[in-house]
């Protein structure tokens, strides 16, 4: 993205404005919407009690209730996996020659006990201004949109030039469990082939009065890559100790690990992030976010930033212990130690490079530094260019004058990790403001406000049919 169209900061608005009568009970296209939201939520898709292959095939059944045909609807289930399944589907465009557009969601999600939540998380309830629901935040609500998309746009008899792709997956929210996304990529990728693909990833940001300050767009992620720490000693009797000790070994590797900072780098996503965050921020630390993407050297500038977590791991690979496990009695002298270290490693390095940089930092041929298994490709930035950001910057400044638009490198990871080394660039954008405190996606009591799912259907809406050409 251009500076220009990340500095286009000028005044934030109030949500809710122009959208203030969307009502359910006077606009029947809402309440559809409104019922396919509330049926997915309502559909438990954790993993532990779940089926994702459940909420595909209701959401199947409204395509097919729209007037797809069969033939344009995929409903399947990877082999040993029957509960974790997905959908595709698809509206051709005019133009064979023309690549899709993929509308992508994973309907899957968190855990959620009903003993530790104040609401049935199952169950879709509105409350001063909430809807409130495991997965109403991440990421059903825009699973829903999407569906709704293609019933809409089926419905109007739009005749898009460019295909308009569906894919709703399972498998993203836990690490261990196949992903569908990923399923899919490698093994139906005609079915989801696309010119690029749009998903969660970040939303509009509001502040605690519900301004809205930012709408962000996701370009890149980083990758997740576990490393074991590991020393190990003959051992022998805690009343005989000496020097060479198994823990003692591990725990100065991880000491060392703590005390070494990586590299700040930059690609077009934080660069455009902190460039357009800079005014809305101001102050020291918006004056050290333009002097960091001037000179990635300038410490002083780098040591304010630092200073936000968020920030902080924005602007560079990070590795944090995160499990210990040492010796096997408490009077033995230790025969093994080891820590779990968790990287997230900047867009487009490779994880050799990193498990190198540990083994360098540690500096003891005591302890080894190994990798349990590579959960996926390196993470590869989509280009922000202006096929991508010019429309989204034409319907959200018709929506929401003045609010900047404000790319993002996300610390964590989404179905973009598996969807852009396929080669299908994966853009996170969903015009769904959100609160500061993040929705508490994850954690107890999920909830979005009912204006930014209403608002963001919009947005999605006109961003897919301009994408999509006619
Ligand atoms: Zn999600």
């Amino acid at each position: 993205m251009s500076a220009g169209l990340a500095a286009a900061l000028v005044f934030s608005t109030v949500l809710g404005a122009g959208f203030a009568g969307a009502d359910p009970a006077a606009d029947p296209g809402l309440k559809r919407f409104h019922d396919t939201y509330k049926e997915l939520v309502e559909t438990n898709t954790t993993l532990s009690a779940g089926d994702c292959t459940l909420a595909a095939t209701r959401m199947a059944a409204r395509l097919k209730a729209a007037g797809y045909p069969d033939a344009d609807i995929h409903v399947f289930s990877p082999p040993g996996h029957p509960k974790e399944g997905g959908v595709v589907a698809v509206l051709h465009g005019s133009d064979p020659g023309a690549k899709a557009i993929l509308m992508l969601a994973h309907i899957d999600v968190v855990e959620a006990r009903r003993a530790d939540w104040t609401r049935d998380p199952f169950t879709l309830i509105e409350e001063d201004g909430y809807f409130y629901g495991r997965g109403t935040s991440d990421m059903k609500d825009q699973a829903a949109i999407w569906v709704d998309n293609m019933v809409r746009y089926r419905e109007e008899g739009f005749h898009p030039r460019r295909s308009i792709k569906l894919a709703l997956t399972c498998g993203e929210e836990t690490n261990s469990a196949l992903n569908g996304a990923g399923w899919l990529a490698t093994h139906e990728r005609d079915l989801i082939d696309a010119e690029f693909a749009l998903t969660e990833g970040v939303d509009g940001v509001l502040d605690p009065s519900g301004r809205r300050i930012a709408l962000e767009v996701l370009a890149a992620e980083k990758t997740s890559q576990n490393y074991v720490l590991e020393a190990t000693n003959p051992g022998g009797h805690s009343s005989r100790p000496e020097p060479d000790n198994a823990i003692y070994h591990l725990v100065r590797a991880v000491d060392a690990v703590s005390r070494y900072t990586f590299p700040v780098q930059l690609d077009d996503a934080n660069r455009g992030f902190f460039t357009g965050m800079a005014p809305i921020v101001g102050g020291e630390a918006g004056r050290a976010m333009l002097a960091v993407v001037k000179d990635p050297q300038d410490t002083a500038a780098v040591a304010i930033l630092d200073r936000d977590t968020d920030w902080r791991a924005m602007l560079r690979t990070t590795c944090v212990a995160t499990m210990l496990d040492a010796g096997h009695a408490t009077n033995a002298l230790p025969q093994r130690a080891r820590a779990n270290i968790n990287c997230r490693i900047f867009p487009g390095v490779p994880w050799e490079e990193i498990q190198a940089q540990l083994v360098k930092i540690i500096d003891d041929p005591k302890v080894s530094v190994t990798i349990p298994e590579v959960r996926g490709p390196v993470a590869q930035p989509a280009p922000l260019s202006a096929r991508v950001m010019t429309p989204i910057a034409q319907v959200a400044h018709d929506l929401w004058p003045g609010v900047p638009i404000v790319t993002a490198l996300e610390p964590g990871a989404s179905d973009a990790q598996f969807m852009n080394p396929a080669g299908i660039p994966t853009y996170g954008v969903s015009g769904i403001f959100i609160d500061p405190d993040g929705g508490h996606i994850h954690g107890l009591n999920e909830r979005v406000r009912i204006q930014s799912v209403y608002e963001g259907r919009t947005f999605l809406y006109r961003l897919v049919k301009l994408y999509a050409g006619t």
